[in-house]
């Protein structure tokens, strides 16, 4: 109940370009796990956040990550004004992202031109 003293509003994202992630080569910025995680993880446990193997993983190189850099299959990774890269779990993204389709001008015949 935190935010009974001002007032609620609501927003709308700009568009932005997102990809979703599932296999290496889906993304130049996804790279395998190890060697970063290689020494305190093996691929071959699995994932606190998706239960899936961990060699199934990628992760983002460091200079382009904001926080975490673990990428999950199906995970959505979304260029940042600043270019550098935020990823989003698709659960997550599913619920707070709707497709942009940018409006198409009518098609307009060459004798109508002025
Ligand atoms: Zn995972």
């Amino acid at each position: 109940m935190g935010f009974l003293a001002v007032k609620i509003m609501k927003f709308i994202s700009k568009p932005f370009e997102a990809v979703q992630w599932f296999n290496l080569n889906d993304h130049p910025a996804v790279v395998p796990i190890e060697p970063v995680f290689g020494s305190r993880l093996s691929t071959e446990l699995s994932c606190p956040y998706c239960s899936l193997k961990f060699e199934t993983h990628g992760r983002l190189l460091p200079n382009l990550a904001k926080s975490t850099t673990l990428v999950c299959p199906s995970s959505w990774l979304v260029q940042n004004f600043d270019n550098s890269i935020s990823i989003y779990p698709n659960i997550y993204f599913s619920q707070m992202f709707l497709p942009f389709y940018p409006p198409t001008l009518p098609n307009i015949p060459d004798t109508e031109k002025s």
